[in-house]
């Protein structure tokens, strides 16, 4: 299964209020500053076609507001991209219900998975 810096994986923190939903990149140590996690999906990650979609999850009790998505927190332990591990389990496999119909849109990647010592698996 492929490392964090095989998908070009990235600490983030958010950008603050004038732009929510945005962040910015904080790069590959595990500082006090780190908010969460960018990078790209294990199961669409292939070396030769190269990546499709990134991921995007926010660490527990790091100040990031509640309304941020997706609502999941995980709990963030390591020092680096290289041991980084997160619990929960990672699920993208979620249908996306829309908010006025209420009908329930498949989700369009399946992959569910850990984020294991800086290893998806
Ligand atoms: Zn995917």
């Amino acid at each position: 299964m492929p490392t964090l810096r095989e998908l070009d994986a990235v600490f983030i923190g958010r950008c603050g209020a004038k732009a929510p939903g945005s962040f910015h990149e904080l790069g590959d140590a595990f500082t006090p500053e780190v908010q969460g996690l960018l990078f790209y999906c294990p199961l669409h990650h292939d070396p030769v076609k190269g990546h499709t979609h990134c991921i995007v999850v926010w660490f527990a009790g790091r100040g990031v507001p509640d309304n941020a998505e997706p609502k999941t927190r995980w709990g963030a332990s390591g020092t680096s991209l290289d041991d980084l591990t997160l619990q929960p389990s990672i699920n993208l496999d979620v249908p996306w219900v829309h908010p006025d119909t209420q009908v329930r849109y498949p989700s369009s990647c399946k992959w569910h998975g850990f984020i294991t010592k800086g290893v998806a698996t």
